[in-house]
């Protein structure tokens, strides 16, 4: 039986036109859900009784849990727990510009970069949009706030599951659900090539990040073995591509990790990578983990590899940090408590 929250408003007025009820229900049952937060079919009070029976049939209306909270200043990460008692991270922000949060869309992960430890469990399954949906549902509710900006880029690589996460974005961007708007929502993936394609055309309007990390296939083969099934060639061919289809600007994530990808040479490839391309690069400051061996860049060649950038016209950030007191920083979040 499909939850609830996995159906986007199309397929809901699809399914009540197959029961011989009318299209508008659909928008009834969204307001329920995401404007009045109203949860317990029983409350619904303008659905008759036999379409309120019929609904509970055919649709599951659980939640998943929040099992555990932590806090820092301007961060908080939630752990819930699913109806098979699998764990997922996501991570709440809070910034000048507003609210964000960043959602798992796997558990576990299969892509293997060998610096992030939300990898180190291989994915044991994909969530289901539901699990994604309710992530934004419970936190707000917590909270008592509206989130404004959503990035999919916590536990697991989101093109890996996509039809899952369109859903999502689908249902958190239509106006009568979360009502996010597009370009406050960003996909982030380690750059498989065929999907980006698809993305391009199917959500013009949302943001894409790209995990990049490397300046050439040498050192990106070493860290991202995705590196291997798609070369940067290909996968900056599919980014300029989706630059001039949609007219949008593409972030690049790149992990600063010492004497890997963090020299003056690898600054100066990087440019000439970017060179042109409609973009910005964030600059991410690892953060060092018991289980893995990598160092972090020192501040001072942070900044040297930044003035690199700039000097030569790229646009780009050193990543604020966020929670790492509480495990909460990119490349930390985990499924499990261990
Ligand atoms: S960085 Fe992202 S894609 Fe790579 S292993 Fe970690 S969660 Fe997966």
């Amino acid at each position: 039986m499909k939850n609830i929250f996995s159906i986007p408003r199309n397929d809901l007025e699809n399914y009540f036109i197959n029961i011989n009820d009318k299209k508008f229900r659909a928008t009834q049952i969204f307001e329920f859900l995401y404007k009045k937060r109203i949860y317990d079919i029983n409350n619904m009070n303008n659905i008759g009784n036999n379409i309120k029976e019929k609904l509970r049939h055919d649709f599951d209306f659980s939640f998943i849990k929040i099992k555990l909270k932590q806090e820092d200043k301007d961060v908080k990460k939630y752990l819930f727990e699913l109806s098979d008692g699998n764990l997922i991270e996501s991570v709440l922000m809070y910034h000048d510009y507003g609210i964000s949060i960043c959602v798992s869309s796997q558990v576990g992960c299969n892509m293997g970069c060998a610096f992030c430890e939300s990898g180190r469990l291989k994915k044991i399954r994909n969530l289901e949009t539901y699990e994604v949906v309710q992530q934004i549902l419970l936190i707000e509710n917590d909270i008592k706030e509206r989130i404004s900006h959503v990035v999919v880029m916590g536990i697991g690589e989101p093109f890996d599951n996509y039809d899952n996460i369109m859903n999502f974005i689908r249902i958190i961007n239509d106006p009568k659900g979360i009502d996010i708007g597009a370009r406050h929502i960003t996909v982030s993936t380690c750059g498989i090539v065929p999907k980006i394609k698809e993305f391009t055309n199917d959500f013009s309007q949302v943001n894409l990040a790209i995990s990049l990390h490397a300046p050439n296939d040498t050192i990106r083969n070493k860290i991202m073995p995705i590196s291997k099934a798609y070369k940067l060639n290909e996968l900056m061919n599919s980014i300029k591509d989706y630059i001039k289809i949609t007219n949008r600007r593409v972030t690049f994530e790149y992990i600063m990790l010492e004497n890997i990808n963090d020299t003056n040479e690898c600054a100066k490839e990087l440019s000439n990578l970017l060179k042109g391309i409609n973009c910005y690069v964030n600059l991410i400051p690892y953060n060092e983990t018991e289980n893995i061996g990598f160092k972090r860049t020192k501040k001072m060649q942070i900044l040297a590899f930044y003035d690199i950038l700039k000097k030569n016209g790229i646009n780009v950030t050193i990543r604020k940090e966020f929670g790492s007191k509480v495990d909460a920083a990119c490349g930390q979040l985990r499924s499990n408590q261990n």
